[in-house]
């Protein structure tokens, strides 16, 4: 097999910089292109980062009389929205009745909470699930943004999610752009290359604006209401995620962004921030080298999966979210392997996708074959397929070591046979400074800091162990639309 010539990453943003200039003529641009705005030295409302969190507060306040301006570090959104399939998770929507799906806000309040493992603030997931159903219709309706026909996500495999349709782009990032140019019509200043790095405060901690870093050196930016902070959560910060969630998770593959940098934990803990679920993550399968998602294959219930070392270290039914993990956690250089035969119904699928990146994967009529091709130990893993397809004929899976819990298992036996590899990947961080109900950032004595919000990835609490498919972004919006709210009447009265 050849090496990868070309990554999904840079043809995200060979996509996204190519549909910014696509649509110049409307007067929206997310690269440098556009002459950014440059910063006043103050506005009622100040945002910072311009993926969907901080584009739904900045237009909300907006739409409220406020003046606002979205400070972005890069010069272009440049966060994990873009690589995002786009779902939106809701209950409720007009897309849910379309489709005459029932459902209630109870059992979407109950699934939110179960996903969590009871762990998720049980208020701000009351709060979500009041405001989602409002938050997709803003959307279609203030936005533009049109929406797919709802289809059931991996998990929980429920009829709730609807996707952004991506029009050539992923769905994330052409929710990006409806936003952008939301924001460019309504005159709010965007200013790119504007990388926030101190929260100006008065002598009881309350908020007045913020230290920018632009190409033209520092400037410090008043603000009347307060500063929203969206920057993002900090998987792409390996010496906060060491701190927060151990070293072993800074060997996982980002699947997302490089400047998530944690700035929501940096730019606010000199304000004594309480700070809740610092350890906990979403994460998925990928491949760093091309970023192919081999997902479908692990979600197959199909193959043994195996070490470098031919070695199995898990069950074969966890979820892709544990897999992950699990692989960064129990292999020394997180990297793996799933050996299925051709019966594994997902390969016309899967291997395109390995194709068309250039991404190696075995394939070949033997075992011995296959091992000698992605060099993996002939003879460990053919005693592991024997064994493994001996306890299928026997129902002992339960009995191997590590268990395998598959409810219908199916023997490794029709060549030909591949060897699909797989790393743990960090979709996003879960942890950050603590929101209210308002959306207003806690502190350690339990009281808000006065001007001072969060939405989207920068907030925590709302989500722990894992996110119900398309609640991230669904979060941005919510707790996004009610920051701007928030924001805009807190400038009003100071
Ligand atoms: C592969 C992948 C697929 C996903 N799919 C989905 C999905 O289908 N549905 C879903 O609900 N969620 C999905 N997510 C999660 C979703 O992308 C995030 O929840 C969402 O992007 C959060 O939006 P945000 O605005 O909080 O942050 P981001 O989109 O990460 O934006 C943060 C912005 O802040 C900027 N910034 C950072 N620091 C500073 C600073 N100091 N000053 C100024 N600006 C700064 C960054 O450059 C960036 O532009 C996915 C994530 C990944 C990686």
């Amino acid at each position: 097999m050849t090496k990868q010539a070309i990554s999904r990453r840079g043809l995200l943003k060979t996509s996204l910089l190519g549909a910014a200039a696509g649509i110049a003529g409307t007067g929206v641009a997310t690269s440098a292109a556009a002459a950014p705005a440059k910063a006043a030295a103050s506005y009622d409302v100040i945002v910072l980062g311009a993926g969907p969190a901080g584009l739904v507060t900045a237009i909300t306040a907006h739409d409220m009389g406020a003046k606002v301006a979205v400070f972005e570090k890069m010069d272009r959104p440049a966060g994990n929205a873009i690589f995002a399939l786009g779902s939106v998770c809701g209950w409720g929507s007009r897309h849910q009745k379309e489709q005459g799906i029932k459902d209630t806000a109870e059992d979407f309040y109950a699934m939110m909470m179960d996903v969590s493992k009871q762990m998720g603030d049980k208020v701000l997931n009351r709060i979500y699930t009041d405001n989602i159903s409002a938050g997709i219709d803003w959307l279609e309706s203030d936005i533009g943004v049109k929406f797919g026909k709802i289809r059931p996500m991996p998990y929980p495999r429920l009829g709730r999610t609807c996707r952004v349709l991506g029009e050539g782009l992923t769905g994330g990032a052409q929710l990006v752009q409806k936003l952008l140019a939301a924001a460019r019509k309504r005159g709010i200043d965007l200013c790119f290359q504007h990388k926030a790095i101190e929260l100006l405060h008065d002598e009881h901690f309350a908020v007045t604006g913020v230290r920018v870093l632009t190409p033209d050196g520092q400037k410090d930016v008043k603000s009347k209401g307060g500063v929203c902070i969206c920057t993002g959560g900090f998987s792409a910060n390996p010496e906060m995620v060491d701190r927060y969630i151990g070293g072993w998770a800074t060997r996982m593959v980002l699947r997302g962004s490089t400047y998530t940098t944690g700035e929501n934990v940096s730019l606010t803990l000199p304000l004594f921030t309480k700070f809740v679920n610092m350890d906990q993550f979403h994460s998925g399968p990928i491949l760093g080298q091309t970023h192919v998602n081999p997902a479908d294959v692990l979600n197959s219930g199909y193959g043994v999966q195996v070490n470098t070392s031919g070695v199995r270290y898990m069950d074969e039914n966890n979820t892709y979210v544990i897999k992950a993990r699990t692989t960064a956690q129990r292999t020394l250089d997180n990297y793996a392997w799933v050996i299925v035969d051709s019966q594994c119904p997902v390969l016309d699928k899967v291997i395109p996708k390995f194709d068309r990146l250039n991404n190696p994967y075995g394939k070949a009529d033997t075992i011995e074959a296959l091992c000698k091709q992605v060099k993996l130990p002939v003879e460990r893993i053919q005693a592991i397929v024997k064994e493994y397809n001996e306890a299928v004929d026997k129902g002992t899976l339960e009995k191997m070591n590590p268990p395998c819990t598959y409810k219908k298992p199916h023997k490794i036996t029709k060549a030909p046979f591949y060897a699909v590899p797989f790393q743990g990947g960090m979709t996003a961080t879960f942890g950050g400074p603590l929101i209210n109900a308002r959306a207003e950032i806690q502190n350690l004595d339990g009281q808000s800091i006065p001007g001072l919000y969060a939405a989207g990835n920068s907030a925590g609490g709302i989500f722990f162990h894992n996110y119900a498919g398309g609640a991230q972004l669904g979060a941005a919006v919510v707790f996004g639309r009610i920051a701007g709210a928030e924001l805009a009447k807190r400038a009003k009265k100071n």
